[in-house]
């Protein structure tokens, strides 16, 4: 067996989602937050376009970085909404999702023992994908108090000699973290200087509550566009989870490495779902479609974080974007595994643990969920936290 593939982890979150199902199995009313997907339905828009395209007889492979005019699509979207101008035959990729654009990124910037910063608490799947790599994460500690952001001090103090990437993800799962324009500005500075590829998360682009226009690092200078990867993909923004698509922005070099990667494992994106997301990058309709998913999204956030806020021993910061909030039950002294376990066993609503995040001291709550879920689940939690309170 391959020992790199041997350790790694299963989802920690898989055990909860587990129980919840045999619980909900059992006929038992489970107020769930643990999904990190859009409750809403991909807009009709994008489904009757896969739909025209596999009745045209668009069934076969593409070419492998994804076909040439939704890769066009990609380019004039990253232009049109981030500021930034990749050429669409040489620096974008589509992939099967974000997380494979992520893999493979990862897979092309990092060699055997090489290293990657990786601001805590982060999401999960970036650690295994860098051990896959071959290459192993620095975990940087961001607090609650610095709005859960890595700073420059940070990055300089963390670089050792085989440092080559830092991650970057904002809007950030779990915590909901947003940087500013100049707080990406002197973090793409620092890693430019210190010789780093920056690896920029912007999956969740489109939910952000400060009312400050969305900064994508790339767009800040020709020297830090030349050293970062720009993630994104369908999967939150137009609601296709299940559609895998994903896409990525790079320097030529590392996108011919990411193709190859991907020629290799996966050929193509799947044909049909390339259509539906073509026609969500382009078609006015699909973005019509989503302006009330993003003002839903909004209200939850201020109602969520309303809620918990009034929860006593409960700390919480107000998140800035995405749709999760992760607040601090350290107060109540169970670890993060334990208290929501219990949670679920004797309330029956469903969180996800901070510790394979990297906080033990915290739980993460989605709220990509109806707004009677959230007035009822976070009753439930008030009751369960006084419980425990005693
Ligand atoms: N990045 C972050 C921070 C995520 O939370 C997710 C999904 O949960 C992804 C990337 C990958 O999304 P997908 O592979 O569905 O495009």
């Amino acid at each position: 067996m391959n020992s790199t593939v041997e350790s790694i982890r299963p989802s920690a979150t898989l055990a909860i989602a587990a129980k919840a199902k045999e619980l909900a199995a059992k006929g038992v009313r489970i107020c769930s937050f643990a999904a990190g997907e859009p409750d809403f339905d991909t807009p009709q828009v994008i489904k009757d376009a896969a739909c025209r395209a596999i009745a045209a007889g668009q069934t076969k492979y593409t070419a492998a970085k994804g076909m040439p005019a939704l890769c066009e699509a990609v380019a004039a979207k990253f232009r049109r909404v981030n500021g930034i101008s990749y050429d669409p035959a040489t620096e974008i990729i589509v992939s099967s999702g974000g997380k494979q654009s992520l893999f493979f990124a990862f897979q092309a910037l990092l060699d055997r023992g090489e290293e990657a910063i990786v601001p805590s608490p982060f999401w999960l799947s970036y650690p295994e994908m860098i051990r896959l790599a071959g290459g192993r994460a620095r975990f940087v500690r961001t607090s609650a108090r610095s709005g859960y952001k890595l700073t420059p001090e940070q990055l300089r103090r963390a670089v050792r000699p085989r440092t080559r990437a830092v991650v970057l993800n904002y809007p950030s799962n779990p915590t909901g973290a947003v940087y500013t324009a100049a707080e990406l500005r002197a973090l793409g500075e620092t890693a430019v200087e210190l010789g780093l590829w920056i690896v920029a998360d912007e999956m969740y682009e489109r939910m952000v509550y400060t009312g400050e226009p969305f900064a994508s690092i790339a767009s800040l200078s020709p020297a830090i566009r030349a050293r970062t990867v720009t993630v994104n993909g369908c999967s939150k923004a137009y609601s296709m989870t299940g559609w895998r698509i994903g896409y990525a922005g790079a320097p030529a070099e590392v996108v011919r490495a990411m193709t190859a990667c991907q020629s290799h494992c996966a050929s193509n994106p799947c044909t049909p779902a390339q259509f539906a997301a073509l026609a969500a990058l382009t078609d006015p309709a699909a973005e019509e479609a989503v302006q009330p998913m993003l003002r839903a999204f909004a209200e939850r956030s201020e109602r969520i974080y309303a809620l918990l806020r009034a929860v006593k021993g409960v700390r919480v910061a107000k998140p800035a974007g995405a749709f999760y909030i992760f607040p601090n039950v350290k107060a109540f002294g169970l670890g993060s595994i334990e208290f929501c376990h219990r949670l679920l066993e004797e309330r029956h609503v469903a969180a996800v643990p901070g510790a394979p995040f990297g906080d033990d001291g915290c739980i993460r709550f989605s709220y990509a969920c109806s707004m009677e879920n959230i007035e009822e689940g976070m009753a439930r939690f008030r009751e369960f936290c006084d419980s425990l309170r005693g």
